[in-house]
């Protein structure tokens, strides 16, 4: 980021320091791309469970439980001990390597620390073994853990660090993967946590495709597929299993996220007053947001915006299907007026499709509980 592009976004902030949104947030945004508020902060640089506390004063919520976060960190430590060996152990069972094709290259590790300077040196590491696998060196890693590549979004570079990647020699170029120490349990492993790490996942793959622009390759999306490894803990034990998913879905959610207005900054302060800090709650509150059921899963502002939805009589509170079926009224109060003839006759086409389609809902439902006026 240019210094002038970070004083403005200093700026925007306010009193608020800066937070990278990492792969988790580039994922929010495209789990809602519809909602300007959430690209607003992401922009900026604000998480929404700081917003949530910091801006608005609600408690903190509770992260990550420390149980959790105790198994998955010893799960990290198994898989990357003796230099990765559990892992590599599992790409060659799987047919992916072979025995010689082990060099293994832990990003971290080449630039430690936490400050701006080790960051920088990590991406420029990352960059470094990148142009070995496009030069097809033999000494291209076939593992690289936690590289740090950028992904432009929102106008702005946001660094990532995806788990690992893998290439076999003859591969053109690598592969994101993903750990988490979920037990596998085949098709009963929750489809809510599978859906998230191949989320995570997807925005490995657009950040090696960002990399491979960057270089000025062409044909990036040929030598990056959206293909991506979810690595999973084998029930009762710290062994790794792997699955190789497709993930054309999430790849194209993300993508379209991206191209959404506001897609940078130029658009955003254009939405503001001048002078507007997103610290200030009417400023937040006046960026126009667009709840959805799913945003309890991913956004810590989801009570607020429920609690305004409810406020607002908005159709989503009855779900995504309702809010799509009654969007024309705007409202539930004018959903209602439709339904009995009350209030002004229909306005639009749109309207009056609404008001016969829950007339008809209403006749089928006194037929059947045998109420038949
Ligand atoms: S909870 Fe609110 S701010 Fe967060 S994504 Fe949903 S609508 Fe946007």
């Amino acid at each position: 980021v240019t210094n002038a592009i970070e004083n403005r976004l200093n700026r925007l902030r306010g009193s608020l320091p800066a937070e990278e949104p990492g792969a988790r947030g580039i994922e929010r945004v495209a789990r809602n791309p519809d909602c300007t508020r959430l690209r607003a902060l992401t922009i900026a640089g604000i998480t929404p469970a700081t917003a949530a506390v910091q801006i608005y004063g609600e408690p903190a919520r509770e992260g990550q439980s420390p149980f959790a976060l105790a198994i998955g960190n010893r799960f990290e430590n198994v898989l990357m001990a003796n230099g990765g060996a559990a892992l590599l152990t599992r790409y060659r069972d799987n047919g992916r390597l072979t025995v010689r094709e082990c060099k293994v290259v832990v990003v971290p590790d080449l630039a430690p620390g936490t400050t701006p300077v080790s960051m920088a040196r990590r991406r420029a590491e990352t960059d470094r073994l990148f142009r070995l696998k496009l030069q097809q060196s033999s000494k291209a890693p076939n593992l690289i853990v936690k590289p740090r590549i950028p992904v432009r979004l929102l106008g702005i570079d946001h660094d990532t660090e995806p788990d690992a990647l893998v290439a076999a020699d003859t591969d053109q170029f690598y592969r994101p993967a993903e750990i988490k120490s979920y037990p596998d349990r085949d098709g009963k492993t929750d489809a809510a946590d599978i859906r998230g790490a191949c989320r995570q996942a997807a925005v490995g793959v657009v950040s090696l495709r960002h990399a491979l622009d960057r270089f000025g390759i062409r044909d990036s999306e040929q030598l990056v597929r959206s293909r991506g490894d979810l690595i999973l803990r084998a029930p009762g034990s710290m062994r790794p299993t792997l699955r190789e998913m497709t993930l054309r879905g999430e790849v194209a959610s993300l993508e379209r996220a991206i191209g959404e207005a506001p897609k940078d900054l130029d658009e955003l302060e254009a939405m503001l007053p001048p002078g507007a800090t997103l610290d200030d709650q009417r400023v937040l509150d006046s960026i126009p947001n667009a709840y959805r059921s799913n945003c309890r899963e991913h956004c810590a502002l989801a009570g607020r915006c429920k609690q305004a939805a409810i406020a607002a009589a908005d159709p989503v509170v009855l779900g995504d299907s309702a809010r799509e079926l009654l969007a024309a009224a705007g409202t539930l109060s004018r959903a209602l007026e439709l339904l009995q003839g009350r209030g002004k006759p229909p306005r639009t086409a749109a309207e009056q499709a609404i008001a016969d389609r829950l007339r008809e809902s209403l006749l089928e439902y006194r037929k059947a509980v045998g109420n038949v006026p």
